[in-house]
């Protein structure tokens, strides 16, 4: 893949433009947080928000985007009026939120939840920039058609999630053969101690209750079901082009080591930090340089132990179909994304059970044939095709149906 790994000149000197695609959210609001505090550094071309409306305003006013887009193109009469007076372009619909990410900006934060950032991430890919890429959907769900994008432009990818971010920092990738594997760490969530038969009453709000990361409702849900960690071995996979067997999990509970590589003299590097999204998104922001960020710096005496167990499969079965739609290849891990986050919705909004995600996930795969990917259109296909079997499942469940095992179709 063209990621950073093999480009590492830098941009030019002076204020880079920089669009943030999901701007209202959890990495959007982290990163204007830096911007704000190095107004000199940065100049925002556009933000972009999926329904949130007057957040959406007040961020393109406080830093004087240019260019503000709602992706629910019936906001856009009231994105236009909170906007009135100010000078800042206003549009609406998600094709508007694509052509956002495309004008000349010298990066884009690819910060929009799920496969909604598919297209606006490929527009900027298109345009051969630079793109700090939190959404892991892009990869999960187009990863050979992704790489094959990067390098026919040309553009940049730098790793925002903490664990790539963590390896990118690490990795020595001028000695490729030299890298035995990578360490993929994982607080293994809120439920990582709960037994195994109280896992099916888990609460949505209980799902959502992070020990150590204050994120969004779906990653959050995604990480106390672990599939959030089965999501970023398919990234690593394809931002550092390792193999599924040289990709481990490992719990640690304390979050402090983000990821590591192991070498093959024996040495293992690691990158360590508190728990908080400013230093990898500013680690993206200026590299190749860095800035300060405004984290709780790390007391070793106060840490006091790191620990470390392996991930138990039982409670966290979100791992094996992870791995297997990884080994699987083609549109498997296409059919898994889609499907998870149909399950997660219905899970947050209360219709099906915790447990009945990971099952939603699995009957999904075992129903729909995988098949090589080789368009964007055929990952759409892709991707409808297993939401609409994957509500159909959900549908099933709430009617009080239990998971069934189907042959592949
Ligand atoms: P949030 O849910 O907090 O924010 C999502 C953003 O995307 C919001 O700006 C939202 O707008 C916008 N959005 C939602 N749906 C659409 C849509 N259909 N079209 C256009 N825009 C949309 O998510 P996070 O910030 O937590 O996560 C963003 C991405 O980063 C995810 O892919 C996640 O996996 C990844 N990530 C997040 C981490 C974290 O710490 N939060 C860590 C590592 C990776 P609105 O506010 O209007 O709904």
């Amino acid at each position: 893949m063209a990621s950073a790994a093999s480009h590492r000149d830098g941009p030019s000197d002076g204020p880079k433009k920089l669009t943030i695609l999901g701007s209202t959210g959890s990495i959007g609001c982290s990163t204007l947080d830096l911007v704000q505090r190095n107004p000199e550094a940065f100049q925002v071309e556009a933000v972009t928000a999926g329904t949130r409306v007057k957040e959406l305003a007040a961020q393109a006013r406080e830093v004087g985007a240019k260019c503000a887009v709602i992706a629910d193109e019936t906001l856009y009469g009231d994105l236009k009026e909170a906007l009135s007076g100010t000078g800042i372009d206003v549009a609406a619909g998600h094709a508007a939120v694509a052509e956002a990410a495309a004008p000349p900006a010298d990066m884009v934060m690819a910060a929009i939840v799920g496969a909604a950032g598919l297209p606006p991430t490929l527009a900027a890919v298109r345009q051969g920039t630079t793109i700090l890429l939190a959404n892991k959907e892009t990869l999960v769900c187009a990863g050979d058609f992704m790489s094959a994008e990067l390098s026919a432009h040309g553009a940049t990818l730098l790793p925002v999630d903490s664990e790539h971010n963590a390896i990118f920092q690490v990795l020595e990738d001028s000695q490729p053969d030299a890298i035995e594997k990578i360490i993929l760490t994982a607080s293994g969530g809120p439920l990582r101690t709960r037994e195994l038969h109280e896992m099916r009453d888990v609460t949505p709000a209980q799902a959502v209750a992070h020990p150590n990361w204050d994120m969004g409702a779906k990653i959050s849900v995604d990480s106390a079901t672990m599939m959030n960690k089965g999501l970023e071995l398919i990234e690593a996979h394809y931002l550092f082009d390792m193999p599924s067997e040289q990709i481990d999990i490992l719990v640690h509970p304390q979050s402090v080591i983000h990821s590591m590589v192991a070498y093959v003299d024996g040495s293992v590097l690691a990158q360590l930090g508190s728990p908080d999204m400013r230093t990898p998104i500013a680690y993206s922001l200026a590299w190749p340089q860095r800035m300060k960020a405004p984290v709780e710096r790390l007391d070793f005496a106060k840490v006091r132990e790191l620990t470390f167990e392996d991930p138990d499969p039982k409670r966290f079965p979100a791992l094996r179909l992870t791995r297997t739609a990884l080994e699987d290849g083609g549109s498997a891990p296409t059919i898994l994304n889609a499907a998870n986050e149909i399950a997660v919705d219905a899970f947050l909004n209360k219709r099906i059970r915790f447990t009945e995600i990971a099952e939603t996930v699995e009957e999904t795969l075992q129903s729909i044939e995988p098949r090589q990917l080789d368009s964007l259109d055929a990952v759409f296909e892709t991707d409808r095709l297993a939401r609409e079997v994957s509500t159909g499942v959900v549908a099933r469940f709430e009617s009080g149906g239990t998971a069934k095992k189907v042959g592949v179709a």
